[in-house]
């Protein structure tokens, strides 16, 4: 029986104001208003379980409407929740969004700062039916940890995708990540704080040789997908890390899309390579790769986060 995705993370209620720009201190402005739900953790759940993995999401959440929304919307999608029950009032993003697509963000965690190990280790008999550990930064460290030490007990791949970019990852998580799956800034800031030079704006054009030896000093035993936005994504294979098998390293392109809105975008890849990792495992990671690409690209083409993730069925629609 084909194994599920446990992802660990962050549920946020999104207020998102589209504004002319983006306001000054002591500026008042009026904006269009809308408000869904967000969070990396909750977004990466959906694109798994819409790319046809079983799904259990840790996360925390408040006795509120956001709570609600977040239990709500799990059970749509067929997400069993392993929610930690917080006082605290559940995670907000607040978000302006200016004409020209730049944005100022600031989270309020709320419960998705209370997520705890002892939480984590709740999940008990479930990491037996895992076959990729996911998570985020938005969450505790310590919790991550947690998740991540007992699926390595359980023969799990653990799978980081270090954002947001300034948070720092404990070098005993790096110890225990299997696979890592920055952006270019991520991958950049993350190297900087192992004292390596790294410049986001020349990421994606460096020859492969530089690129892979860069990957190699963040994950010196594991596999590194370095996240390319529409230039596709960059794998790096240390020796015996996943599935290998078609070289250490090589470039996956992204399709050609109508992208309308990329917020979300990195989400999807990792919810997809997530599931086709757990759905797949003794296939080629190559292939997962290009499946998270292509799931990624099309997510590009509606706007939202969560509510944007495609089905599996509309990605062999489109691109066979
Ligand atoms: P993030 O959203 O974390 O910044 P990226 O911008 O690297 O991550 O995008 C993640 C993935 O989404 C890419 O690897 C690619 O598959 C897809 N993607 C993003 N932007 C585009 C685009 N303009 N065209 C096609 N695919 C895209």
């Amino acid at each position: 029986m084909a194994k599920g995705v446990i992802v660990v993370g962050s549920f946020n209620v999104d207020h998102v104001w589209s504004v002319a720009t983006l306001p000054r201190p002591g500026e008042t402005l009026a904006g269009e208003y809308r408000s869904g739900p967000g969070g990396k953790g909750f977004n990466q759940a959906v694109a798994a379980a819409r790319s046809g993995a079983a799904v259990r999401f840790a996360c925390a959440l408040g006795d509120d409407a956001g709570g609600q929304l977040a239990r709500g919307l799990a059970a749509a999608d067929g997400i069993e929740l392993h929610a930690l029950d917080s006082s605290a009032p559940t995670g907000t993003a607040g978000i302006y969004v200016d004409r020209e697509g730049r944005n100022s963000i600031v989270i309020g965690p709320g419960a998705n700062a209370m997520l705890s190990a002892a939480h984590v280790r709740g999940l008990g008999s479930c990491l037996a039916e895992a076959g990729v550990v996911l998570a985020q930064l938005e969450s505790p460290a310590e919790a991550i940890r947690e998740a991540f030490a007992l699926a390595r007990d359980h023969g799990a791949v653990t799978l980081l995708n270090p954002a947001p970019a300034d948070a720092e990852v404990p070098p005993e998580l790096w110890a225990l990540t299997d696979l890592a799956t920055p952006n270019e800034t991520e991958f950049c800031t993350q190297l900087q704080r192992l004292r390596v030079a790294a410049d986001p704006a020349t990421v994606a054009g460096l020859a492969d040789a530089e690129l892979h030896a860069l990957c190699r000093r963040l994950l010196p035993h594991g596999t590194v997908v370095v996240t390319l936005g529409a230039a596709g994504c960059f794998v790096s294979h240390a020796p015996g890390s996943l599935r290998g098998d078609r070289a250490a390293c090589y470039r996956q392109p992204a399709p050609r899309v109508d992208a309308i809105d990329t917020i979300g975008a990195g989400d999807a890849f990792n919810g997809a390579l997530a599931a086709a990792l757990a759905l797949a495992p003794g296939a080629s990671f190559a292939g997962h790769a290009a499946r998270a690409v292509h799931y990624a690209a099309l997510s590009t083409e509606r706007r939202g986060a969560a509510a944007a993730m495609p089905r599996a069925h509309e990605l062999t629609g489109r691109f066979g």
